[in-house]
């Protein structure tokens, strides 16, 4: 197989690994058909050899049980009346044939067309050596064999004139009664016969070839037949086969378009989302100072309501707005109230919050600080802190009655989130307390709470 797949793997173009299954197999079922007749033959041509065999030994058993009738029943009796049994028996007027002689005419008689029968010894009478004589070597060896086992009859297969035949010899044992006549005949070339000898060969000659031929033939027949239904079966599922594939190649092509389609759209579909978020981040965000925004705080205000509702915790709310933002403006001019208002918001959000917390622009010079789980007084110390950062900042405002520098006011609300509350609420509530913290004087914290803690 490794030969064939080297010489498979040299032919050019390629063979494909179903071409070469398909060569393979093809070999391999035709050399199985072909030891298959092979094997028949050698299995028919033993079948017809054992019946020509027993074809044969019917024919010299019938010969040898008609002669042995003939001599019991014919010979014996006529011979007591006076009529002698001899092989020439036409010269003579009261005279019958001899049993072997009788054989012979009646093996002529039934004349079974091919087969031939005839009886010799190694002591014919000296007119009949030509015929009845050991004139081949088949006779001699069946006259050996026969004389040194005459029960065991002896056959060879052998070609008669370029036809195979079956040379089926018998011992014709000397018969009580026959040595004498035998030993005192005139002519006998021997005279010691004794009952039970082996006196002569009684062989039949069967041709095998017409039987064989026809059965060969038919083999051949059905050999032809069996490859050529086999060679289009083959061809049958070859193209069955080829198609599939075209099918497999077709379905596989097109999945791999579905494939590379569903990664283009998954592609988009990443991309939609990271403009997505980035627009989120945009609509979150505070153009001006980089923080979230308005809109984001009511979201996150939302969010962080419920979550309070839900931990039975506080929630702060912190309010900022610039002190004297308006006469910063007009004096200082827009551009730099932004600046500030950057300032302010960068300061706002690195004043140590948690991670949690969130601030953000509410509008205007004005900011908002979401404080999860954080009461009042946490609050307020926040509050402050930033508060105060501002004030660190020192950004110049001599516009400001309050100090040389930019201030902001806050105003904390605190409270507990419920079902029956808003989250406007607690924005109010610290827009109030923001309002008191610039009624009270500006640039300082005011709080307020709803103290009913929920239980
Ligand atoms: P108060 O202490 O009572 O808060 O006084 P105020 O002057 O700060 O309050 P007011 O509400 O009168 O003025 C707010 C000013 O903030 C008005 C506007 O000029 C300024 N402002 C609001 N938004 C912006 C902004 O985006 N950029 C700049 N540069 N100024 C802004
Ligand atoms: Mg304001
Ligand atoms: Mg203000």
């Amino acid at each position: 197989m490794d030969i064939l797949r080297l010489i498979l793997d040299r032919i050019k173009p390629p063979i494909t690994h179903l071409q070469s299954a398909m060569i393979i197999s093809l070999l391999a079922l035709s050399i199985s058909i072909i030891l298959a007749f092979a094997y028949l033959q050698v299995l028919s041509k033993e079948k017809i050899q054992d019946f020509t065999l027993d074809s044969a030994k019917l024919y010299i058993e019938t010969l040898t049980k008609v002669r042995t009738l003939y001599t019991s029943e014919v010979v014996d009796r006529v011979t007591e009346n006076g009529i002698i049994a001899s092989h020439e028996y036409l010269k003579h007027v009261n005279a019958i044939p001899l049993p072997a002689t009788f054989s012979m005419l009646l093996g002529n008689a039934v004349n079974v067309p091919g087969i031939n029968t005839r009886l010799y010894s190694a002591f014919p009478f000296p007119n009949d050596t030509a015929t009845r004589g050991l004139t081949d070597e088949f006779s001699k060896r069946a006259w050996n064999a026969l004389n040194d086992n005459p029960n065991k009859d002896y056959y060879s297969f052998e070609e008669i004139n370029g036809i195979e035949s079956l040379r089926y010899a018998s011992a014709d044992i000397m018969r009580d009664g026959c040595a004498d006549c035998h030993n005192s005949h005139p002519d006998t070339p021997f005279n010691q016969w004794k009952t039970g000898d082996v006196r002569g060969v009684l062989e039949v000659i069967v041709p095998l070839a017409k039987t064989a031929n026809a059965i060969d033939q038919l083999i051949k027949q059905t050999f032809l037949v069996v490859l050529l239904t086999c060679l289009l079966i083959s061809a049958a599922i070859y193209i069955v086969v080829k198609r599939l594939k075209f099918i497999l190649l077709a379905t596989k092509s097109s999945s791999s378009k579905v494939l590379r389609i569903n990664a283009q759209l998954q592609q988009k579909i990443e991309q939609d989302k990271l403009l997505q978020e980035k627009l989120m981040d945009i609509s979150f965000t505070d153009a001006l100072t980089g923080i979230a925004n308005r809109r984001y705080f009511d979201q996150e205000l939302d969010k962080q309501w419920h979550w309070a509702i839900r931990k039975k915790c506080q929630l702060a709310v912190i309010m900022f707005d610039i002190d004297y933002f308006k006469p910063y403006n007009d004096n200082y001019g827009h551009p730099q109230g932004d600046v500030a208002l950057k300032l302010v918001a960068q300061a706002m959000k690195e004043s140590q919050l948690r991670p949690f917390d969130i601030v953000c622009r509410y509008g205007g010079e004005e900011f908002v600080l979401i404080l999860c789980e954080t009461e009042q007084t946490g609050a307020l110390i926040v509050a402050e802190r930033i508060r105060i950062a501002i004030e660190t900042l020192a950004i110049e405002h001599q516009y400001s009655p309050l100090a040389p520098m930019l201030t902001v006011s806050a105003g904390v609300g605190t409270m507990y989130p419920t079902p029956d509350s808003s989250p406007e609420d607690l924005i109010s509530l610290a827009d109030q307390a923001l309002y008191q913290a610039k009624e009270k004087g500006r640039n300082r914290t005011e709080a307020l709470n709803i103290n009913v803690e929920v239980i």
